[in-house]
């Protein structure tokens, strides 16, 4: 018996892995401190709890429509519209999937394909590092690859004229993250202006069929000053542009799973359905019951939003402030979302206390769980740049972040 090529060949998520373990050794009593999913420690806000209670008591337990009911998507395409300048959105230009992966997912099945025999393979644009589960989809969706590599230096951001390099007449997808996981870092307004310029140019004289996804799952939270601006509302590519987004990470709804897509125009609205139909022979749409509590959580939970940004800044600044004092733990500062991505190749030919070698991320990270109880994401599934760096989420407790900086400041003092 054989599994499909297209399993035998496929990773698990990474950032879900060591999620995993750190929980599995918590059960067994292990006192871990785990900077590692990108989960908030914050417990979803009540109003939305109660209005998916409500909902499974009046009975909202039976098949909706496929890409969520009109009313929902409604709220989202005028969230979209008013907050992100998205241009003319309507409720057929949004679709609800379950969590932004499976958004992101879905709309790389619906625009990309294996090459016939002969004939060159799509290629999908990413600058990296770059969250690990955009390169799987990008393979099972059978395109290729093309990563432009960033690093520290560059605060991880692409320039225009690297973009410029990278699209050719095969470029089908340019992926945009920011603020980014894994680095927290953020493309200021500017900067989106001149890669839209890109764009729009090699629209017209190389790649008519460029589309860009911006996923933009961390917008709400940003604490450095930088605004957020959608990609999608930029006029010379908005209607290039499909938003990603969802509920996971602003209101601390991870197990939730409630991500959308959405894509202005005639062609937002036949990627919408054609993801819908995809949807509907998939897992047909989500939970029922949680469509009430998009809205809520959407229309009267700002204030809950708010409070969580606030305390993801005070932990950005703590964070980043241990580190710094820390030896070879070289960091570019976040400007959002709850993730830092320090380089410690500087450590790399070592061994820890227990005698492991530490000659990569993985090896870092393995020996920083085992000896030191402290659970972090290796950055070689991030890629570019990820083999010499680890991925720390502090989307916990300042104790937690006080007690594993002070674990990894005698961890490093350990390596000989
Ligand atoms: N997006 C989060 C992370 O990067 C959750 C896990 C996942 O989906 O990868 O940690």
């Amino acid at each position: 018996m054989q599994l499909s090529r297209r399993v035998q060949s496929l990773k698990p998520s990474s950032t879900l892995a060591i999620a995993a373990r750190a929980k599995a050794l918590k059960a067994q009593g292990v006192d871990i401190l785990s900077f590692s999913a990108g989960e908030p420690d914050f417990d979803t806000p009540e109003p939305i709890k109660q209005a998916a209670i409500d909902a499974l008591h009046a009975g909202m337990t039976r098949y909706v429509p496929v890409p969520g009911d009109p009313e929902t998507r409604a709220v989202l395409a005028h969230k979209l519209t008013s907050e992100n300048n998205l241009p003319g959105l309507t409720a057929d230009h949004v679709i609800i999937s379950a969590g932004g992966k499976h958004s992101l997912y879905l709309v790389m099945q619906a625009l990309l394909e294996a090459a016939p025999p002969g004939q060159p393979p799509a290629e999908v644009i990413l600058p990296t590092p770059a969250w690990v589960s955009y390169p799987p989809q990008v393979q099972l969706a059978g395109a290729r690859l093309v990563e432009i590599e960033t690093n520290a230096a560059s605060r991880f951001k692409i320039t225009p004229d690297q973009l410029a390099a990278a699209i050719t007449e095969n470029s089908r997808l340019l992926i945009l993250n920011s603020p980014s996981n894994p680095t927290g870092v953020m493309y200021t307004p500017d900067e989106l202006r001149a890669l839209a310029k890109v764009v729009a140019e090699a629209a017209v004289s190389k790649a008519p069929d460029l589309v860009v996804v911006s996923d933009e799952l961390y917008e709400k939270i940003i604490y450095s000053g930088i605004e957020h601006l959608s990609f999608g509302a930029i006029p010379e590519v908005a209607h290039r542009t499909i938003t990603i987004n969802g509920l996971s990470k602003a209101y601390a709804m991870t197990g939730w799973r409630i991500g959308y897509a959405a894509m202005p125009g005639e062609f937002g609205a036949s990627l919408c359905k054609a993801v819908a139909r995809l949807q509907s022979q998939m897992n047909s749409h989500i939970t029922s019951f949680c469509l009430p509590a998009i809205r809520t959580a959407v229309l009267e939970c700002s204030d809950y939003v708010e409070q969580m940004r606030l305390a993801f800044a005070k932990r950005a600044e703590l964070i980043t402030s241990r580190m710094a004092e820390l030896p070879g733990m070289q960091a570019a500062k976040p400007d959002g979302a709850f993730y830092v991505f320090p380089d410690v190749s500087a450590h790399f030919g070592k061994r820890s206390k227990a005698g492991a070698p530490i000659n990569s991320a993985s090896d870092f990270a393995a020996a920083l769980i085992d000896e030191a109880h402290v659970a972090v994401v290796p950055g070689e599934d991030f890629l570019g740049p990820g083999p010499r760096c680890l991925r720390f989420s502090f989307a916990c407790s300042e104790e937690d972040i006080n007690r594993g900086m002070t674990r990894l400041g005698e961890f490093l003092d350990s390596l000989t």
